[in-house]
């Protein structure tokens, strides 16, 4: 329980990387402000469970990461409920796939708003509190496309590859404020989000979700599988750690060598 009086928030944690993160860091005895979309009903659910089965305090803010004023809004509710702010991880995301002469200019807005924009606002209001406690990580899940470029993603890419930059601008800001601030690069992870690139290239190639899934691993990743939330977690509970301590402006592959060639 490495994590024992620790109060973190992962955005975007209702569903994939998110939940593995505040599943993992809830293990480590975080208390834990889930957040994200999704039916009432299940999220409460979610909440309770994580919270039973951990012996943690878990609260759930509905705050939308496309909208400033409630991102602020939930840091504020997380320091004020559970009683602090020490690790935060800005791990919502969305995707949208088209060539750039057609990208919907509203999906490249909304990319860049919940990919990298809410990072820098979540960041800004959770560093006064992480000073406060002399302690703190600051915990970017960014992407392989934080690293290289695919065709097709340009909002993505760029929001991911901002996303290291403002990951390196923390690095500096706060190498002497015991805070750390990395990026972690998934390759693919299995979760909604990559389900749904799968059933619409199923569809639109007429392959099998088999084929499609084999495929998308061959193109990019020599390792032939997928990394699964929970490696996710474990690896933002290492960056919690204190060996990890002076790690810090870095981006953090796990990818399954997508980005050795
Ligand atoms: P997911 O679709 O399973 O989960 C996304 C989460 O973000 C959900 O909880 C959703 O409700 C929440 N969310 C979406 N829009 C939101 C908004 N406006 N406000 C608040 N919450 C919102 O996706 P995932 O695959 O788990 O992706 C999580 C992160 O990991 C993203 O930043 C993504 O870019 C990154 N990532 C994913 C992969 C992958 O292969 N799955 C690889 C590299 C990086």
């Amino acid at each position: 329980m490495s994590l024992r009086g620790r109060v973190a928030i992962v955005t975007g944690s209702t569903s994939g990387i998110g939940l593995g993160i505040a599943e993992a860091l809830a293990a480590e005895g975080a208390a834990v402000m889930v957040n994200g979309f999704g039916n009432a009903d299940e999220i409460e659910a979610l909440r309770a469970d994580l919270a039973a089965r951990h012996g943690v305090e878990v609260r759930y803010s509905g705050a939308d990461m496309s909208r400033p004023a409630e991102i602020a809004a939930m840091v504020g509710a997380a320091h004020d409920q559970l009683g602090g702010l020490h690790v935060l991880v800005n791990n919502a995301g969305i995707q949208f796939v088209a060539p750039i002469e057609e990208f919907p200019v509203e999906r490249w807005d909304a990319i860049i708003a919940i990919n990298l924009s809410a990072a820098f606002h979540a960041t800004r209001a959770a560093i006064p509190y992480m000073k406060k406690a002399g302690w703190g990580r600051i915990i970017n899940i960014a992407s392989a496309h934080g690293l290289v470029g695919s065709p097709f993603k340009a909002a993505y890419v760029a929001a991911k590859h901002g996303i290291l930059g403002l990951t390196k601008v923390a690095a500096l800001e706060l190498a002497n404020a015991g805070i750390t601030a990395n990026a972690v690069c998934p390759g693919w992870v299995a979760t909604p989000l990559v389900e749904k690139q799968i059933v619409a290239r199923a569809q639109k190639e007429a392959r099998t979700e088999t084929e499609v899934r084999h495929d998308l691993l061959a193109e990019k990743q020599p390792m032939l599988a997928f990394s699964t939330p929970a490696q996710i977690g474990g690896l933002c509970v290492f960056l919690c750690s204190e060996a990890a301590c002076t790690i810090t402006g870095v981006p953090l592959s796990i990818d399954g060598g997508w980005t050795a060639t």
